[in-house]
């Protein structure tokens, strides 16, 4: 079988015709498997799962009851379908709300679809403005905090390749959401000066020639670059 990437798998098993419980009969809900096993010997070799959260399902009540009088433990059991399989199983559960923290309802799987559509388009739309060179509207995109962040990570690359040197101080004075992000800007600030013989002043900020010695924003002398 194709290695499949999270991603993809998602994809795939939100057009998938969701399984039904077989004691309650009720539609069975896309779960997203914690990156930590809470239980030895339960380790899901897939990210998600389909869990019947149902909390009237004859299956899940009796689950308190029998585990109440064989391990005097308050827990129970929902029942679970890997996508794709026939077989259903159980996981444990410890409390009504335990494990629905990684249920996929709807609204979350509709939003994940309309980021992903507008991943795609922001990336078709890239490649026209890189064709055109127009750095002005990727450097736009690179900065636009709805825009999903694996295409402002490609926007500010190109902003690096195809930029003036005034996109600089633009990306100096944007704030990103993260370290790695910044990292990369950082790295494209520097490729920006390079491209074009600037730095920065040592004393105010402000950008002048490479080869300057004097600044012409304060005035100080500057060390050569
Ligand atoms: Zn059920
Ligand atoms: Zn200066």
């Amino acid at each position: 079988m194709a290695f499949e990437t999270r991603e993809e798998l998602l994809e795939k098993y939100i057009e998938m015709d969701k399984p039904h419980c077989p004691h309650c009969d009720q539609e069975m809900i896309l779960w997203e498997v914690p990156p930590i096993n809470f239980s030895d010997g339960l380790g899901w070799g897939t990210p998600f799962l389909f869990v019947c959260f149902n909390d009237e399902c004859p299956s899940y009540k009796k689950g308190w009851e029998h585990l109440q009088e064989t391990m005097e433990a308050p827990a129970s059991y929902r029942c679970i379908n890997e996508p794709g399989q026939k077989n259903f199983e159980y996981m444990p559960v410890f409390s009504p709300l335990g494990a629905t923290g990684g249920k996929l309802d709807d609204e979350i799987l509709v939003k994940q679809k309309a980021e992903k559509e507008l991943l795609k388009q922001t990336f078709f739309v890239l490649t026209d403005y890189y064709m055109a060179k127009d750095w002005d509207e990727i450097l736009k995109i690179a900065l636009d905090p709805k825009i999903p962040v694996r295409a402002r990570l490609k926007a500010v690359e190109m902003v690096g390749e195809l930029a003036d040197v005034e996109a600089i101080e633009h990306l100096i004075n944007h704030k990103f959401p993260t370290p790695v992000f910044q990292e990369s800007v950082d790295k494209v600030i520097e490729q920006l000066h390079e491209r074009h013989f600037t730095r920065e002043c040592p004393f105010c900020a402000e950008i002048i020639k490479k080869r300057a010695t004097v600044c012409k924003h304060c005035q100080k002398e500057v060390p050569r670059g």
